[in-house]
């Protein structure tokens, strides 16, 4: 398995805003966060090196309330290390997927979401079986040309 490698795009900390909040606050830095999903409330701490940030860099009510984006244009989760279950449990891409010259040709969303502009990779897709496992998900793509690598 490869390693999974965050670009810091920070879509899944935008969508997942909606369901984050702060509940309380013991200090400008620490704070009591609410996940609205599960239930779990949990104190969580800006970290250090990156109160600065916190406090300054940019942010949208729609976000997470916890997401910055820094003046390069990446995002970054100010209470990385005590960050919510849900968010230490996130996997946007479970599996990679190139096409015959090694080129990405798509990515595996959560279990079984397809996200490719490759139509031949998207026409193989279809005709695998719902139920079917990573090995013989794999298989068939091998034997269309295509190499799947599961992201750990
Ligand atoms: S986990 Fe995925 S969606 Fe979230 S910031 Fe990293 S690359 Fe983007
Ligand atoms: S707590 Fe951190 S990892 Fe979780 S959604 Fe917010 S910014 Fe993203």
């Amino acid at each position: 398995m490869a390693p999974f490698a965050c670009t810091r795009c920070g879509k899944c900390c935008i969508s997942l805003g909606r369901h984050i909040r702060i509940e309380g606050s013991l200090s400008t830095v620490q704070y009591y966060c609410r996940v609205a999903v599960s239930g779990e409330l949990l104190p969580v701490s800006v970290q250090p090196e990156l109160r600065e940030l916190f406090a300054s860099g940019d942010q949208d009510p729609a976000w997470c309330p916890f997401l910055r984006k820094d003046a390069a244009g990446l995002f970054t989760c100010t209470i990385y290390q005590t960050r919510p279950r849900i968010c230490r449990e996130f996997r946007c891409r479970t599996m990679i997927i190139y096409d015959q010259s090694g080129r990405e040709a798509g990515y595996v969303k959560g279990r079984r979401t397809l996200v490719s502009g490759d139509a031949g990779l998207e026409d193989v897709w279809q005709k695998i079986p719902s139920g079917a496992d990573d090995t013989s998900l794999k298989g068939i793509l091998r034997n269309h040309g295509y190499r799947a690598e599961s992201l750990d």
